[in-house]
């Protein structure tokens, strides 16, 4: 998962970059109103975590261009405390949620693991794929059961699977929603993550498909399948 950090004040930035990067996010980040309009409607974030006091461009305006260029990724904003006309601007111009400052790093970090589970469908802090769980809360994963050591990238390559599984993800998809912009970026090295990982699960959950990217199977639509046996039963695809 990918997210931009847009903060003008330099050490709650660092303070932020620096929280969601130990919790296996790749980071980008923005000082003012005008780069992070154009990064945002530039760059494929999975989250946004936007400041509305901004110098050059201010925050609700920046959120109002980026929904009327179409860019949809959720938005979590940071206010004043008791600025309530801020959070009914923001959330008007199209934010998703908000924490008011001064605030909790965990806060913020509990509200993002929220968005970016809402918008990829999920309801559960938890992910499930076959004998695979992935504790978004801990960035933990057990298979069967035990636990298994992932790298921050191997760990990043599976979340973002798990959290748009029963989908293909392209290669070059991965590397936009992976690596942050500074990374050297080569979707070569997708190949190497996704051998790895497959190797420290142990289990058959990462489908190659040839040409097209990769899939982890939906849960319950696996979940489904077994039900329903060996006769059949419903095999429609929902949701795409
Ligand atoms: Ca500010």
């Amino acid at each position: 998962m990918r997210l931009l950090v847009v903060e003008d004040d330099k050490d709650l930035n660092r303070q932020l970059f620096t929280a969601l990067e130990g919790a296996g996010y790749a980071v980008d980040r923005a000082y003012d109103g005008e780069e992070a309009q154009f990064l945002g409607e530039t760059e494929p974030y999975d989250a946004i975590v936007l400041d509305l006091g901004l110098p050059k461009k201010d925050g609700v305006s920046v959120l109002e261009a980026w929904r009327a260029a179409g860019r949809s990724a959720p938005v979590l904003i940071l206010t004043a405390r008791d600025r309530w006309s801020d959070k009914v601007r923001g959330f008007d111009a199209g934010a998703d949620d908000y924490v008011a400052k001064p605030f909790h790093m965990e806060e913020v970090l509990a509200r993002l693991r929220a968005l970016l589970r809402r918008s990829a469908g999920h309801a559960t802090a938890e992910l499930v794929s076959g004998l695979v769980r992935l504790d978004t809360r801990a960035s933990r994963v057990l298979v069967d059961g035990n636990p298994v050591k992932l790298t921050s990238h191997e760990y990043r390559l599976l979340s973002y699977l798990m959290h748009h599984a029963g989908r293909v993800v392209s290669r070059a998809e991965l590397v936009e929603h992976l690596y942050d912009q500074d990374f050297d970026r080569d979707s070569n090295t997708i190949e190497v993550f996704v051998g790895r990982l497959r190797k420290k699960l142990g289990v058959d959950l990462i489908q190659t498909m040839r040409g097209l990217g990769y899939l982890v199977e939906n849960a319950e639509l696996s979940e489904q399948a077994a039900k329903a046996g060996a006769g059949g039963g419903p095999t429609g695809k929902r949701g795409a």
